[in-house]
């Protein structure tokens, strides 16, 4: 793609207006971090939050989106049904998602997966090293071998999600638990990386690595130029019978 990749950063933004210790990490919002990033790799960044109309991403929007990166955690259902919709919808059509964290409960995860998306969860801060257990894939590219986050939220297996087409990362937490943590599908025209963390108090999103491995997803994850594909269409044969 020769015009700079366009990423719509949306971020539910209840716990910073709500959780003094969340706004402590993050004054301006998650998004403001996740994006000021992106922005800084070059990409066409813009954010949308929950509170917005439409929560920011009006058909407009999502037209000019190339890649949707999305964190949610406490107000799940409060995305209107419509909304979560049509974001399922672009991605259908080619718009790339980047899941984070908690986003595994979000609506339009949901929809793309067809199952809970359930898991196990501990929060008293232990350490999660994620090791890169595809190195051949762009997700990794520039990255070591393992990311230590310091502190974070577990989650553990099982989670239930359909198997990843590609499986790039798996977290091990020091409570003995492991998780598939960078996880990859494909859902008809798009592509949707599952990138685990990035729980709310943690100042995580400002981790030089963990914004690579964002900036790696928005790359891989942005839509491949093909000619476009008609269906339910009965061609003739392209050779004489
Ligand atoms: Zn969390």
């Amino acid at each position: 793609m020769s015009s700079p990749i366009r990423v719509t950063v949306w971020n539910e933004g209840v716990h910073e207006k709500t959780h003094e210790e969340v706004r402590k990490v993050y004054p301006n919002g998650m998004h403001a971090v996740i994006a000021e990033a992106l922005q800084g790799a070059g990409f066409t960044t813009r954010t949308a939050t929950l509170d917005e109309p439409e929560h920011g991403l009006t058909q407009e929007v999502l037209a000019q989106t190339d890649v949707l990166t999305w964190w949610g955690h406490m107000a799940h259902n409060r995305v209107e049904d419509a909304i979560a919709d049509r974001v399922a919808k672009r991605v259908l059509e080619g718009m790339g998602l980047i899941v984070l964290h908690s986003g595994h409960m979000s609506k339009p995860f949901l929809r793309l997966m067809g199952t809970t998306g359930a898991l196990k969860w501990r929060e008293i801060g232990e350490r999660e090293r994620l090791w890169v257990v595809d190195p051949t894939h762009p997700i990794v590219q520039g990255l070591e071998e393992q990311i230590v986050i310091e502190h974070e939220e577990m989650y553990g297996e099982h989670f239930d999600v359909p198997a990843p087409d590609q499986l790039v990362y798996v977290s091990w937490f020091q409570g003995g638990e492991v998780f598939r943590s960078g996880c990859c599908w494909n859902r008809g025209m798009g592509k949707i990386f599952y990138f685990r963390p990035g729980h709310e108090t943690y100042p995580t999103y400002y981790q030089k690595e963990v914004q690579q491995v964002i900036i790696n997803a928005v790359k891989w994850a942005a839509p491949v130029q093909l000619p476009s594909v008609t269906y339910w269409h009965k061609p003739e044969p392209l050779e004489k019978f």
